[in-house]
């Protein structure tokens, strides 16, 4: 049958992909519908047909989904940002659910029946809105003239204005209105990408969830001028209303003056109060969410740090990773891809001695000044590869693991890593994944070279997304 684009068509949406999008099927011939959820009938407009399959826009829900429930955010269709919103919470846990056991069984290789034995329920939140300690929004002017703040629409550079992003926390508008108000007042312009002209560029705003601590830093396109020590028009006059804002304890700009995607400039300096803020991590009760101990440890973050954007679920993965580790004082851990420390410093307690790799000499930087301000003096750490120090470490110096904890980013890790750590027979590895995908495919090679998967669980970290991460313990198979 052919498909013109352009045309109505009538689906039932009885699947979704990997990315949210719905799948419907006419005559057997699959249409991925963006906004569509399992359960969905729906009308679609045809976008794009291709030999195999088909892209449709949602027009209409005819009969919703069971599942289908009211949005907080007028704008989460035209943002993309929360893939999931319209679906509710709970499926939405299924949904990640089933997308780490699907990968695990299609890519892994594993057997279903294994990987049901082995898996935990997923960790989701109470409540599943602001959770985000971090925002980042784009600076812009709208067809009046007037700065906005907001998101890009779609895949595109365009500015929607919307200062109160439902997964942020509530403070973020409070600011973003003083500093548009500020620059409507102050003649102040907001940079251009076109141009390359205009002042202010993003606004990043951290909050610490334990702590209450709040920081802003604006990006702006300018340095400092050589008769003034401003780096913004009236400066002094936002600071006086952001220095207001209950909380408030750093407030900074960083210098971008590149054609660039990247948000941040190398540069950051403070206006006033601090440099950096803090905040505590707990361990806690994976279940119930409790912290166990009064004593948690204090991270402090620049603008610049790598830091975890969910604190909340943050406090369970790191609980569950250290639950797996099952460490009892006497263990040598390797804790690779450690960033600023976060895991390798919650696990310091209760091992012997933690070796922490991570390729970001700033990160590492942090993750040393992170250890002495929590007296912890059983963390090393080193800059570079994890695929190039561990091995150079194993066979220049015959390096020891009892466990060894791996948190890599989105692509995995890469396989001389995974050699080496079969190499070193720790009795325990820990594997941390954003992206379940490389997850399996690691699991993989894992399991060949003479691992057991042991316990699988998925911790929800991006409610309202389809990002998930899932935390395995993987352990040294006994020689029979
Ligand atoms: N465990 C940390 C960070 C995890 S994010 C936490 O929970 O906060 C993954 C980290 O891996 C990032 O800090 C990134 O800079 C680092 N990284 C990326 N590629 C790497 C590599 N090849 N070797 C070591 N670290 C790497």
């Amino acid at each position: 049958m052919d498909f013109e684009k352009n045309q109505i068509l009538t689906v039932k949406i009885v699947d979704m992909t990997a990315e949210g999008e719905g799948i419907g099927k006419v005559n057997g011939f699959p249409f991925f519908v963006k906004d569509a959820i399992i359960g969905d009938d729906a009308q679609i407009r045809v976008t794009r047909v291709k030999k195999n399959f088909a892209y449709g826009r949602l027009e209409k829900v005819l009969t919703p989904s069971p599942f289908r429930v009211d949005t907080n955010c007028a704008f989460h269709r035209q943002c993309g940002g929360c893939q999931l919103q319209a679906m509710s919470y709970e499926r939405q846990l299924q949904f990640k659910e089933d997308k780490v056991r699907n990968n695990l069984i299609r890519i892994g290789g594993f057997r279903k029946e294994m990987i049901d034995e082995v898996t935990e329920p997923i960790v989701g939140m109470e409540e599943p809105f602001h959770y985000r300690n971090k925002a980042q929004y784009p600076i812009g002017t709208d067809k009046e003239g007037n700065p906005v703040a907001g998101f890009y629409a779609g895949r595109t550079h365009d500015i929607i204005s919307n200062t109160d992003c439902s997964l942020g926390v509530g403070e973020n508008k409070e600011i973003l209105e003083i500093i548009l108000s500020y620059m409507r007042d102050n003649h102040v312009s907001a940079y251009e990408e076109a141009t390359g002209k205009g002042l202010i560029r993003h606004v990043l705003i951290r909050k610490g969830f334990t702590s209450r601590e709040l920081m802003v830093c604006l990006v702006i396109n300018f340095r400092k001028g050589k008769k003034t020590a401003e780096y913004l028009p009236a400066q002094d006059k936002l600071i006086g209303k952001l220095a207001k804002v209950s909380g408030m304890k750093s407030i900074s700009v960083s210098i971008n003056t590149e054609n660039t995607n990247v948000i941040m400039g190398k540069e950051v300096i403070t206006i006033w109060g601090s440099d950096r803020i803090n905040d505590t991590i707990h361990m806690r009760d994976v279940s119930k969410g409790l912290a166990l101990t009064d004593q948690g440890i204090t991270f402090s973050i620049s603008p610049l740090s790598f830091y975890q954007v969910n604190p909340i679920q943050t406090e369970k993965l790191y609980s569950q990773a250290l639950a797996y580790a099952g460490l009892t004082g006497k263990e040598t851990v390797w804790d690779l891809y450690c960033g600023i420390g976060t895991i390798s410093l919650f696990l310091a307690g209760a091992a012997k001695q933690v070796y922490g790799v991570e390729i970001v000499p700033q990160a590492i930087e942090d993750a040393r000044a992170n250890a002495a301000n929590n007296h912890i003096d059983n963390a090393q750490f080193f800059t570079g590869k994890a695929e190039e120090i561990l091995p150079d470490k194993y066979e220049k110096e015959g390096i020891f693991a009892d466990v060894i904890v791996v948190d890599p980013p989105r692509k995995g890790c890469d396989e001389a890593c995974l050699t080496t750590m079969l190499k070193m027979k720790p009795e325990k590895i820990v594997y941390v994944s954003c992206d379940s995908a490389t997850l399996a495919r690691d699991l993989k090679i894992l399991c060949e070279g003479g691992y057991e998967l042991r316990r699988v669980r998925a911790f929800d970290l991006f409610p309202m997304t389809v990002h998930v991460e899932t935390v395995c313990l993987l352990s040294k198979k006994c020689p029979v």
